[in-house]
């Protein structure tokens, strides 16, 4: 069976509990006749499920293989609804002849034309698209831009179609810098430093800075003649004086005094510049970048509800960080202010209400917002206040050229934040990109400092011995424990979910191959205690918060040793105590090496098992032909 057989099937059971008589004025081309139960019943109560009772205007009947069917229903027929609520036409799936199926589309010719196009944008093949959506981002060219090419393509003297694209690129820009003329003015500086603040001397900000897990804080590239690089707030009320419902609302957070980044990054963000962060989640920086973000939209000389579209855009790599972002950002009302979070595999149709209802703040995953774009739903020429979080995870999972398009109609003035936990060359092409001599602050060696909290253990062991481990482990489990179980694989995670399932012990499990509502109720189940055992892939390693998480597993050890740091990072937060299990075995011995330094940069024991597979594997390396020894899990050491 394939994929989508599975996929019809759940949307035909559906429907099919609710049948009525066919409708009179159907009309095809000859091969729906309602003979099949299945082509029959779908199409008469597609129609009754939505109460229309007739179909206005004309229909057609295009034919797709069959095997592409189950893209146009998509599962438990959210797609086919997407389809014809986008188009305002609508699709009736027909027999299928051979290897073909018919669709039938009713409505009017502009509605049915809408929708074949997206039906043959949908069922084209997946490899072939998927190309060509990377070259239309990578290239950054929107359909009319490419429209724009067209009007200079001309036929010489010779016959030949040639375009003048120096011509057909300045007319583009031309054309951009007149839109972006048109929009209204934006404001973004709304700082008024506290006069305690102002008179800090310099080596007093020195010394907040070195106190402050040595924060380092500098402008990209750095420029003598910008701006100042304002002190940081040591309170709430000296960054938030003029704004006390904002006030208010922290306080009811009862949060004691600001986070190293927040201290630093309010005072840069209130004051319109472009800012770096690199931190990590569980150092505050969702507050960091909100809370100048409300007061950003509310300070627009134009009225919110004049504005044609949302001002803010926070785009994050995973539904699970967007989703915790939105979380976040509901916790803190201010003035009204609304947001919307999303993210593929959820109610594409709820998400297109709520924007058009009107909304203040986007939080997107990139592939959703660029069908939003695409589909007009989301102008992103009056975003002014953008944020990338995570934004070097954005780069790692490929999301670059979908970044670039987010950004192709955006507004040069725009204030941009970039958090990222890294800082490597890709993240600096980013921001080189996009920002406007940003000031960089870096909180990276919290990374470490949050090490700290955590108590590191670590056993060597043979592959077979891993269940045993665990089991051992969960069953010395306290009541009021938590624990989040690292895999490296989807099924090796379902497997052990299964497992601990089998032997009575309530558990959920977190990763890719999971539904979307799942995988959102997994986490909700952990975090609000209904289960106490989460086992995960790497989906959970970053940003993820679950309150009182007391142990993290590594029940197979992470390929690159940064995810290390962010798994354990889990645990141990907010002042709380944690305690990591990780268990390497010798395919990891390529990690031993980095393992054991932050190990000891923590005081943690290194035991005597890893330092000899540290040896091992830099023995290898130096008599490695090529000086480079077998890398990361699944390449066999030879010993
Ligand atoms: P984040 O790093 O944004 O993921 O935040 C992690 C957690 O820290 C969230 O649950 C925040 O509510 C909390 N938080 C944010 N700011 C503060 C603060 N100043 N003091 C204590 N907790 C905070």
């Amino acid at each position: 069976m394939s994929d989508w057989e599975s996929d019809c099937d759940d949307y035909y059971s559906t429907l099919s509990q609710n049948r009525t008589p066919p409708q009179q004025n159907f009309q095809s081309r000859g091969s729906y006749s309602g003979q099949s139960q299945r082509g029959g019943q779908y199409s008469r109560n597609i129609t009754t499920a939505r109460g229309r009772g007739y179909f206005r205007g004309n229909n057609k009947v295009i034919s797709i293989p069959s095997t592409k069917v189950g893209r146009v229903i998509g599962r438990g027929g959210l797609k086919i609804r997407d389809l014809e609520y986008e188009s305002e036409a609508r699709i009736k799936i027909g027999n299928s002849a051979g290897d073909n199926t018919d669709i039938t589309l009713f409505g009017t010719n502009s509605a049915i034309e809408k929708v074949e196009q997206m039906i043959k944008d949908l069922t084209i093949d997946k490899e072939a698209s998927k190309k060509q959506n990377l070259q239309s981002a990578s290239s950054a060219e929107t359909a009319s831009q490419v429209s724009v090419y067209e009007k200079f393509t001309y036929v010489n003297s010779e016959g030949k179609k040639v375009t003048d694209w120096a011509a057909a690129s300045a007319y583009a820009d031309q054309v951009q810098r007149e839109m972006w003329d048109k929009l209204p003015p934006i404001v973004k500086n709304f700082y008024n430093e506290d006069p305690t603040i102002a008179v800090m001397p310099p080596n007093e900000v020195a010394y907040w800075r070195l106190c402050n897990f040595d924060i380092k804080v500098t402008r990209i590239p750095e420029n003598w003649e910008a701006e100042a690089i304002p002190n940081p707030v040591l309170t709430f009320e000296q960054a938030f004086k003029d704004y006390p419902e904002i006030l208010d609302e922290i306080r009811k957070q009862q949060f004691t005094k600001p986070s190293p980044i927040q201290s630093q990054a309010w005072p840069v963000l209130l004051k319109g510049e472009d800012m770096i962060g690199i931190a990590q989640t569980g150092t505050g920086k969702t507050l960091a970048f909100l809370l100048p973000a409300l007061i950003h939209i509310e300070g627009q000389p134009t009225p919110r509800e004049k504005r044609p579209g949302p001002t803010v855009l926070i785009l994050a790599p995973t539904r699970e960080l967007a989703i915790q972002i939105q979380r976040e950002v509901n916790k803190y009302h201010y003035k009204g202010i609304n947001s919307v979070c999303i993210y593929g595999g959820a109610d594409r149709r709820e998400q297109i209400d709520s924007i058009s209802k009107g909304v203040d703040i986007v939080i997107a995953t990139p592939g959703r917002l660029i069908d939003l774009i695409k589909a007009n739903h989301i102008d992103t020429a009056h975003f002014s206040y953008i944020v990338l979080d995570e934004a070097d995870r954005m780069l790692d999972m490929g999301f670059g050229p979908q970044i670039n398009v987010c950004f192709l109609n955006v507004r040069p003035e725009h204030q941009c934040v970039m958090t990222s936990a890294t800082w490597p060359s890709a993240v600096r092409q980013l921001a080189d990109k996009y920002m406007h001599n940003p000031i960089y602050i870096n909180v990276g060696s919290m990374d470490l400092a949050a090490v700290h909290t955590v108590t590191q253990k670590v056993m060597v062991v043979m592959e077979e011995e891993k269940d045993t481990i665990l089991l051992d482990f969960i069953r010395n489990m306290d009541p009021t424990d938590k624990v989040l179980i690292f895999c490296a694989k989807k099924n090796t995670a379902a497997d052990v979910t299964a497992n601990l399932a089998c032997k009575g012990y309530y558990c959920e499990s977190l990763h890719g191959d999971r539904d979307q509502s799942d995988r959102e109720a997994a986490l909700e189940d952990i975090m609000n205690g209904t289960v106490n055992i989460l086992v995960a892939t790497d989906v959970a390693s970053r940003g993820i918060d679950i309150k009182d998480l007391t142990h993290v597993i590594n029940l197979d050890f992470p390929l690159k040793i940064e995810e290390y740091v962010h798994r354990i990072g889990r645990t141990g937060r907010a002042g709380k105590t944690g305690i990591a299990l990780s268990l390497v075995t010798k395919y990891d011995w390529a990690n031993a090496g980095e393992l054991i330094k932050i190990l000891e940069e923590a005081h943690q024991e290194v035991p005597s098992e890893l330092r000899e597979m540290a040896d091992r594997f830099e023995a290898k390396k130096s008599t490695s032909k090529h000086g480079r020894g077998g890398r990361g899990r699944g390449r066999r050491p030879q010993w």
